[in-house]
C-alpha cells in the first residue's frame, strides 16, 4: 500500500484549534459569542448521535450552542415559526435543520426559511446559487472538508481532472461547483453514467458520495490519484458490524497517491467546517473580517 492516508480526523481537530482561536478573539474583542442553533424534529436515532455531538463540539470551541428538540408530528407553521424566532435573535449566527424531516413536513420549505446568512448547512437556494455563480456564499460543511483536505494535500488543484460520483444536492453537486471553482476539469457521475469504471480511470482526484458499500473498486483508480471517500456504510463482515466507504479501501490505497479512510477522513471534517461556517457566518453578520483559509 503506497497511498498517503490523509488524516481528516486530525485535520479536523486543527481545524477546529483554529475556530477555537478565532471565538476567543470574538469574545475578547468584541464581546461576541458565535451561537449555533440547532433544530432536531422526531426522534430519529442517527440524527440524535449528531445534534448531539455537534452540540458538544460547538461547546468545547467556546461557542453558544442551543439545541431545539420538537415532537415528530410538529406542525410545519410551528418549525416555521422557530425558525423566523431564530432568524431574528442577534445572539444566533447558524441554524441547523437536521436531515432528514418527518415526512408530512417540506423540507425545501423549510431550508428555504432560514436566513441564507445564518444557513451554515449552505442549503438554502440563495447559496446553492451564490455557489454556483462563484460568488461569497455558505458552502455545505462536506464538500467543504473534502476541499480543505484536497486544498491542504496537493496546495494548487488547477487544472487537474476530477471526477464526483454522486450528485445529490448535499454533496455532489456542490463538491463539483468547489473543485470547478478551483479550477479543476470536473466530471459528475452518477447512478446512469455509462462506463464509470472509464470515467473514474481518468481521474487525478476522485470523490465518491454514492451510499454503496466499497463500489469503486482499486482498477479503476487512475496510478497515483488523490482519493477523498464521503460513503458511510455500516455493514456485517466476518459476524461484526463494520463502517465502511464507497471505496474497497485496500486496493484503492495500492494504486491511490492519497486516500481518506472510513471512519476518520470526510466525517470529522463535516462537523469541524460547521463551526467553521458559523464563525465565519459571526465575523459577517458583525462586519468584520472572516477567518482566513475556514472557507472556499
Ligand atoms: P444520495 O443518496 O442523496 O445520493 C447518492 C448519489 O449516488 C446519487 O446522486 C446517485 O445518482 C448516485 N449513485 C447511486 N448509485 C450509483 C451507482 N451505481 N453508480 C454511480 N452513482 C450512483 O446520497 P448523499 O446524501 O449524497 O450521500 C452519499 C454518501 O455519503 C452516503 O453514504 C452518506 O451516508 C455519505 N455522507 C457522508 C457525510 C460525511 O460527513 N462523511 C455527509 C453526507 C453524506
Amino acid at each position: 500500500m503506497g497511498a498517503t492516508i490523509i488524516d481528516g480526523k486530525a485535520f479536523a481537530g486543527k481545524v477546529r484549534e483554529k475556530v477555537a482561536g478565532h471565538v476567543s478573539r470574538l469574545k475578547e474583542e468584541h464581546g461576541i459569542t458565535p451561537g449555533l442553533a440547532v433544530v432536531l424534529v422526531g426522534e430519529d436515532p442517527a440524527s440524535q448521535v449528531y445534534v448531539r455531538s455537534k452540540g458538544k463540539m460547538t461547546v468545547e470551541v467556546g461557542m453558544t450552542s442551543i439545541e431545539h428538540k420538537l415532537d415528530v408530528d410538529t406542525a410545519e407553521a410551528d418549525l416555521l415559526a422557530l425558525i423566523d424566532q431564530l432568524n431574528k435573535d442577534p445572539e444566533i449566527h447558524g441554524i441547523l435543520v437536521q436531515l432528514p424531516l418527518p415526512k408530512h413536513l417540506n423540507e425545501d420549505l423549510v431550508i428555504n426559511a432560514i436566513d441564507p446568512a445564518k444557513d451554515v448547512d449552505g442549503f438554502h437556494i440563495s447559496n446553492v446559487g451564490l455557489l454556483g455563480t462563484g460568488q461569497k456564499s455558505m458552502v455545505p460543511c462536506t464538500p467543504l472538508g473534502c476541499l480543505m483536505m484536497l486544498r491542504d494535500h496537493h496546495g494548487s488543484l488547477s487544472g487537474m481532472d476530477a471526477v464526483v460520483i454522486g450528485r445529490s444536492n448535499i454533496v455532489g453537486k456542490p463538491m463539483a461547483q468547489l473543485l470547478l471553482g478551483d479550477s479543476c476539469t470536473v466530471t459528475i457521475a452518477h447512478s446512469r453514467t455509462k462506463d464509470l469504471a472509464d470515467v473514474v480511470r481518468r481521474a487525478d482526484i476522485v470523490v465518491a458520495a454514492v451510499g454503496r458499500p466499497e463500489m469503486v473498486p482499486g482498477d479503476w483508480i487512475k496510478e497515483g490519484a488523490t482519493v477523498i471517500d464521503v460513503g458511510i456504510n455500516r455493514i456485517e463482515r466476518d459476524g461484526k458490524t463494520k463502517l465502511v466507504g464507497d471505496v474497497a479501501f485496500e486496493s484503492c490505497a495500492a494504486r491511490a497517491g492519497a486516500i481518506t479512510p472510513v471512519p476518520g477522513g470526510v466525517g470529522p471534517m463535516t462537523i469541524a467546517c460547521l463551526l467553521a461556517n458559523t464563525v465565519t457566518a459571526c465575523c459577517r453578520a458583525n462586519g468584520l473580517a472572516e477567518p482566513e483559509g475556514l472557507t472556499a
